[in-house]
Order: C-alpha cells, then structure tokens, then sequence
C-alpha cells in the first residue's frame, strides 16, 4: 500500500480526522486518531496486516507479540501475513505487563512486536520487556501509525506503515482556541472528516 493510500482508507473510515479537537490526554490537535475504527473492519485489518507483514519477512520470526488492547488485532493480522501465531501481552493484577493465558516462548524464539499507534513507544517498550523476561528474542517492531514525531526510541529496529507529524498543544496555546472556535471530544461525538 502506498501512503496516499493508507492515509485515504483511514480518513474515509474516521480512523484518522481533521477538526479541532481534545484529546484524552487534555491536550488540543487538529488531528484525532483513532485506529479501532479501521481495525473494526476485518478486510481493512487483514490489508494493513500484510503490508505490515510485507516489511518484516526478512526477520523470520516464527511470532507476533502485541500489547492488549491497542496492538491485539492488528498483532492477530500480522501474524496471518507472516504465517505464524500472534499472542498478547496484558496487566496483571499488579498493574505490570505480563504473559498470561498460557502463552509462552520458545528460549531466543524471534519474536516482532506489533502496536496500532506509536505516540511515546511505552507499551511497545514494556512488550519488548516482556518478551525478553520470557525468554524470547524481540528482534523488531512494528506499528501502523508512528506519531512520536520522530522521537520513537526502542532498542530494535522498528518501522510504521505511516509517519505523521501530528502537533497538539495545551489548551491555552491552541491556534484554534485563539482563533474563538471551540474544541470536541472525539470519543463522544463523531465529526467525519472534510474529505
Ligand atoms: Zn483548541
């Protein structure tokens, strides 16, 4: 897939929007992404999976490691491109990320890891522990959006489908606020974008 391509089927299912909006975090962008709503369609996911997958065949890892929730199906759909299995990572009760379920990792078994979104890389780091802790080998990293703005720092090679520079600002120093318009919550009111 080209990256004209990816950014029109993820702005077309409203995975990726243009207004002026607050984010979880509290801070405003005129960008909003949200891939759960590519990742709810299986064809989109399984295309995305293998143009993900399509990037890291050269690495013949034999399994696809992904932080839950974010990263599980499009993990899931990597590992379908790959031809080998996906498993997760989740919080235990103590709050740490962990294997659970009754997955487990062959000693030095080459293992990809597999996030929707890269903003700060956290989960992804904490998977890539998880992994080695386990026994494996995390031999890269793979995402469909990087919006770190170029400040991914992990220690493997990692690579996304898609770079955005996403800027957002705290309220106070919104553009958009200065200019008198009014910012909405994305995960409580849909705005398609202007496409
Ligand atoms: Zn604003």
């Amino acid at each position: 897939m080209t990256r004209d391509e990816i950014i029109k089927l993820l702005e077309t299912v409203g995975a990726i929007r243009t207004g002026h909006f607050e984010l979880s975090s509290g801070r405003h962008s005129a960008t909003y992404i949200q891939c759960a709503l590519v990742l709810q369609h299986p064809q989109h996911a399984e295309k995305l999976g293998s143009a993900i997958a399509a990037m890291f065949k050269d690495h013949h890892v034999s399994c696809v490691a992904s932080p839950a929730l974010g990263g599980l199906i499009i993990g899931h759909e990597v590992a379908r491109g790959l031809g080998v299995r996906a498993i997760f990572v989740e919080r235990d009760r103590s709050g740490q990320m962990a294997l659970r379920r009754g997955f487990e990792l062959k000693p030095g078994e080459k293992t990809l890891v597999i996030e929707d979104v890269w903003t700060t890389g956290g989960s992804t780091r904490e998977t890539i522990g998880v992994v080695e802790q386990e026994g494996g080998l995390a031999v890269a990293s793979g995402a469909i959006i990087d919006r770190s703005g170029g400040r991914l720092e992990l220690n493997v090679p990692a690579k996304a489908l898609l770079e955005l520079d996403v800027p957002s600002y705290e309220p106070d120093e919104c553009p958009q606020c200065r200019a008198g318009d009014t910012a909405s919550r994305p995960g409580s009111r849909f705005q398609r974008a202007q496409h």
